[in-house]
């Protein structure tokens, strides 16, 4: 039997919610996003600024396939409509989690695509990755899940596992044979 992975619950607050049916254009965090403030995970990113960023935070929703990003340009977080409306909720989670900690980063003004690093070993992507995985084990993820969330497209194998080395995921209990995870089959230009 595999139905279990379709009928698990995660342990997400109740409080929180995330909007569906969304169409392109632009948001307030808040709007789609709802309850994020209120998480440990995102008062560590931003303090007792939190509120306040997060009230200011913009998204902007893109009718292309992708996934989430934040803007090198003004700090702003961008999503794909599609997988917004379509993804795993708790992938989507996650992922919110994760850019909320790149906008941080952009307003202390590192550079979020920086070339000198590879996407597994760039500290911006390190950072966003630890605290997701985390919030993974947080809102009940298996290792395996989390292992398996580390996995996008634009990654090799080796740096697939180097990045779930690097995150502190339990290596002993993973199966690292190739597995589809859902964001396979997406591409995106660009991610942070
Ligand atoms: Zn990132």
């Amino acid at each position: 039997m595999t139905t279990e992975a379709l009928t698990k619950t995660y342990n997400i607050d109740p409080f929180v919610q995330i909007a569906k049916n969304v169409d392109s254009g632009t948001f307030n965090f808040k709007d789609l996003f709802i309850g994020f403030e209120k998480l440990s995970a995102v008062q560590t990113i931003f303090g007792k600024k939190t509120d306040e960023v997060l009230s200011k935070l913009k998204v902007e929703v893109f009718p292309r396939k992708g996934f989430m990003g934040v803007s090198d340009e003004d700090g702003h977080i961008f999503a794909s409509k599609y997988y917004l409306n379509e993804g795993d909720i708790w992938s989507v989670y996650l992922d919110a989690v994760h850019e909320l900690v790149h906008v941080r980063q952009f307003f202390e003004g590192k550079n979020l695509f920086d070339p000198a690093f590879s996407y597994v070993d760039r500290p911006t992507e390190i950072e966003a990755y630890r605290l997701g995985v985390i919030e993974a084990r947080r809102i009940g993820l298996s290792e395996q899940e989390i292992f398996d969330y580390l996995e996008v497209p634009w990654v090799t194998k080796a740096e697939h596992v180097k990045l779930a080395n690097t995150c502190n995921v339990a290596m002993d209990q993973i199966n690292i044979s190739p597995h589809k995870s859902p964001k396979h089959g997406n591409i995106r230009k660009k991610k942070s």
